[in-house]
């Protein structure tokens, strides 16, 4: 994708709703999995690149389960995430936090020290190789029992020097946040930041109960809150960020177009919206991409392009490092749209 305007340097930002997974291009898939010898059903990566073009939400994720068979070892993981910062990096990302999905990986007989310590072999070299920073957030698949997000968590305990937060993702419809309710407390317990995809294709009614019931402090795309006045009105007074992630909501349907994406309605109400990339080797596009379509689809001024730079670091979880969030907001003040 042609970038007129920041060929030199990218506006920096942050990503805040990434899934590792949907990170898997289909180069990095065919690596992979000859070197663990899995035979994947396409011929080559053109082949493979097609079926990237699905139609729905259901083809998408057979294909991004399939997929996973591939990532076996530390190795596969810790490749994963290191091609995936180096092109967020290379795309003015400077911090993200980053949703991985235990239950998928379990279930394939992958250990959870397997998946989090080959995370971590990027993650914690990120910064050196990428001067990007890190913190990593587990998600829970709604789609399953509340009883295996539990043991999910419990697996995980060991783990939780490199665990910042936990999450819920996965098929949003008849699987309310308040099945999660006993995990979400749990995790408050063991002192864990808490986030959950809420108002994707879910109710507005869903994103009140991750704020009441969850305790979730940011919602991953909520753009539904829209239908309720009332909860946009919270969600302004109480600063709950938004991550939202518009060339996703074209691809999954969810708008039928990104020139009708309502990000700026959201952004005139005063909501606070940070743009993210969600799974960006099936949706088209990494977060600079994603940045760059919405200016062109939906006419962003440079102030607003700003604004939600600024607001992906002040949503970020940084809180522990707050010299560093006041570095980056720093730079997104100092920079000159070319
Ligand atoms: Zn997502």
């Amino acid at each position: 994708m042609k970038r007129p305007y920041d060929a030199l340097m990218p506006l920096p930002k942050a990503e805040l709703h990434l899934h590792i997974e949907g990170t898997l291009e289909p180069e990095l898939a065919f690596r992979l999995a000859e070197r663990n010898g899995v035979r994947l059903p396409y011929a080559d990566t053109e082949e493979l690149r097609a079926a990237y073009r699905f139609e729905d939400l259901q083809s998408f994720l057979d294909l991004y389960y399939e997929l996973m068979a591939v990532l076996r070892t530390e190795r596969d993981f810790a490749d994963l995430a290191d091609a995936y910062l180096a092109r967020a990096a290379a795309q003015g990302v400077r911090h993200a936090e980053i949703f991985f999905d235990p239950q998928a990986h379990l279930a394939r007989g992958v250990a959870m020290d397997t998946v989090v310590e080959g995370l971590w072999r990027a993650l914690g070299s990120s910064e050196r190789n990428h001067g990007v920073s890190t913190r990593l957030i587990m998600c829970f698949l709604r789609d399953e029992s509340a009883e295996s997000a539990l043991r999910t968590l419990e697996a995980a305990r060991s783990h939780l020097d490199r665990i910042t937060g936990v999450g819920l993702d996965s098929a949003e419809v008849g699987h309310p946040p308040v099945k999660f309710r006993a995990v979400y407390e749990a995790a408050a317990a063991l002192g864990l930041r808490r986030v959950a995809h809420a108002g994707e294709e879910g109710p507005p009614e869903y994103i009140a109960e991750a704020l009441d019931v969850l305790g979730a402090e940011r919602i991953d795309h909520g753009l539904r809150c829209l239908e309720d006045p009332a909860l946009v009105e919270r969600l302004v007074r109480e600063r709950i960020p938004l991550t939202l992630c518009p060339l996703s909501n074209v691809r999954l349907r969810a708008v039928d177009a990104l020139t009708e994406h309502p990000l700026p309605a959201l952004l005139d109400a005063g909501l606070m919206c940070t743009v993210n990339s969600d799974d960006p080797a099936y949706f088209g596009g990494y977060v600079g991409d994603t940045f760059d379509a919405v200016r062109e689809a939906l006419g962003l001024t440079e102030d607003r392009l700003r604004e939600l730079a600024r607001n992906s670091f002040l949503a970020s979880f940084l809180e522990d490092d707050e010299e560093r969030r006041g570095r980056y907001l720093a730079e997104v003040d100092a920079y000159t749209f070319e």
